[in-house]
């Protein structure tokens, strides 16, 4: 079940509620008064938010090699 991010634009309260898909909103919990749906933590997260950062920190340069016990014979030298 996700969690939904709110925010009140009567009193600008900001909360999260962990509400199925099919739920139709939230009131906020400060004033009662309907409040509009921010986003899900869920889409946040699918977003790649971080991993696909990490991966373009690298800036395209090759993986590392795995160390240890020479080059694996990936090279051919016979180590
Ligand atoms: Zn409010």
């Amino acid at each position: 079940m996700p969690i939904y991010e709110y925010g009140c634009p009567t009193c600008g309260h900001k909360f999260e509620k962990l509400q199925s898909m099919s739920a139709s909103g939230a009131d906020c919990p400060n004033c009662e008064q309907p409040a509009r749906r921010a986003i899900s933590v869920f889409a946040a997260v699918s977003k790649g938010d971080g991993f696909a950062s990490d991966m373009a920190d690298l800036g395209g340069a090759p993986m590392p090699m795995p160390m240890g016990g020479g080059c694996g014979g990936a090279c051919g030298c016979g180590h």
